[in-house]
């Protein structure tokens, strides 16, 4: 099997699997996938369970040196909920026009599909590897419940792979967290008279909404 029937067969199983992020649906399944298609193709796969239960994958290619630097590929395989109103079942994937439709065929297994298929042909063709790549897999990411694990990565650079295939970017969809402190005085919404809000106290540049 070539590279590109490899990644299509990979994705094709992927999305097969529901891994709807709100309710962890099949982590442990899809985990214990990747360990196994990892390790079938000769490279080193361990599952790593966080302090919340969510099981993240861990791969890496057995001959990368160590000491060189640590270029970690981030990407996740839960996906967002596939909700109502699909014209097909969202985890029976097809190709129709060269495209693969299905709930997280590109954000993000699309993604896991290349990086293991790319991790394999590198480890296969005996490419000369410069640097030490990680590939890591997590879950919970459209939740968000799997920040706590990934931001404790640690490596020299970090590649995020997701959703499509636009090209290498710096920084994307940040996420800013603020403080905000609102002046005024609380009121019950049946008195309004009560209340002083912070639209009313402007005029100082304290606040504006
Ligand atoms: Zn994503």
């Amino acid at each position: 099997m070539g590279t590109v029937e490899y990644e299509i067969d990979l994705l094709m199983r992927l999305v097969s699997v529901d891994t709807t992020s709100t309710i962890r649906k099949n982590f442990e399944e899809v985990a214990d996938l990747l360990v196994y298609e990892a390790r079938k193709a000769s490279l080193i796969a361990k599952r790593v369970v966080d302090d919340k239960g969510i099981p993240h994958v861990i791969i890496k290619i057995p001959k990368a040196p160590k000491k060189s630097r640590k270029i970690i590929f981030l990407t996740h395989y839960d996906v967002v909920p596939a909700g109502e109103d699909w014209d097909f079942d969202p985890f029976k994937p097809f190709i129709k026009d060269g495209k693969l439709y299905g709930r997280g065929a590109a954000d993000s297994k699309s993604n896991i599909a290349a990086a293991i298929a790319a991790f394999k042909e590198v480890l296969e063709e005996g490419l000369p590897i410069k640097i030490n790549p990680v590939l890591v897999i997590i879950g919970g990411e459209e939740s968000g419940e799997g920040t706590s694990f990934y931001n404790k990565l640690e490596g020299n650079v970090c590649v995020v792979l997701d959703s499509g295939c636009y090209g290498l970017s710096v920084g994307a969809s940040g996420v800013v967290s603020l403080i905000i402190k609102v002046f005024g005085r609380q009121a019950h919404s049946a008195y309004p008279f009560l209340g002083k809000t912070p639209y009313m106290i402007r005029k100082n540049n304290f606040i504006h909404r």
